[in-house]
């Protein structure tokens, strides 16, 4: 598959919080970075996501007394998984992976900011309706192919797949550059159902 120049790379927030080590780790996740780097250096356009959560948002166990990590709780917007705490703005773990070759990165989009509201997607918050401008940004650059990178699969890479689907993107995952978190078979159901919405599936060494 040829890269052209309509194409991004869109790097789904590889944090320290998520690498081994890390307070809500994603097994493996430290795999992603050499063929996420080994595409960044080459991809025509890069983009990052970055989870970045104030302090005790609505997303972390320890906002909702009593609850355990992975529990979920009734928010207003619907269903939401609780986390151990994560990508506190400003923190050590928020910071992106310091062996990511993030210097070609046009644009770096921060999500889950909103108190109350969490964001697996680069593109709509958990409400379904507080927007973060990313589809504007491709839509003004003439953006129109996306090859998705990053953690976790069967979250954030998922939304993020899923909406791009919606808001008329084409979409590949490069699939030896994501790792998941597989809640309950959630890693086995991402795939299935990213298959159906039209997603792609790419080796990273087959993108020249
Ligand atoms: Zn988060």
């Amino acid at each position: 598959m040829r890269l052209t120049e309509t194409d991004v790379l869109l790097v789904i927030d590889v944090q320290n919080d998520f690498l081994p080590g890390g307070a809500l780790a994603v097994p493996d996740g430290d795999a992603v970075i050499a063929p996420i780097n080994r595409l960044a250096a080459r991809a025509p356009h890069v983009i990052l996501t970055q989870d970045w959560h104030p302090p005790g948002h609505a997303s972390f166990h320890g906002s909702h007394p009593g609850r355990a990590p992975f529990d979920t709780a009734s928010l207003p917007y619907g269903e939401q998984v609780l986390w151990p705490e994560h990508c506190v703005q400003g923190t050590r773990g928020a910071e992106l992976a310091a062996e990511l070759r993030a210097e070609r990165a046009e644009l770096v989009i921060r999500k889950g900011c909103h108190p109350g509201i969490d964001s697996y997607s680069a593109f709509l918050e958990a409400d379904r309706r507080t927007r973060t401008g990313l589809a504007g940004y491709l839509a003004e650059r003439g953006l129109t192919r996306l090859f998705l990178a990053g953690l976790a699969t069967d979250f954030c890479v998922l939304w993020t797949a899923l909406d791009a689907r919606r808001a008329g993107f084409a979409v590949t995952v490069v699939e030896d550059a994501v790792r998941g978190i597989d809640l309950d078979g959630s890693l086995s159901r991402a795939w299935a159902e990213m298959e159906r919405a039209g997603v792609g599936r790419v080796a990273s060494s087959a993108l020249v």
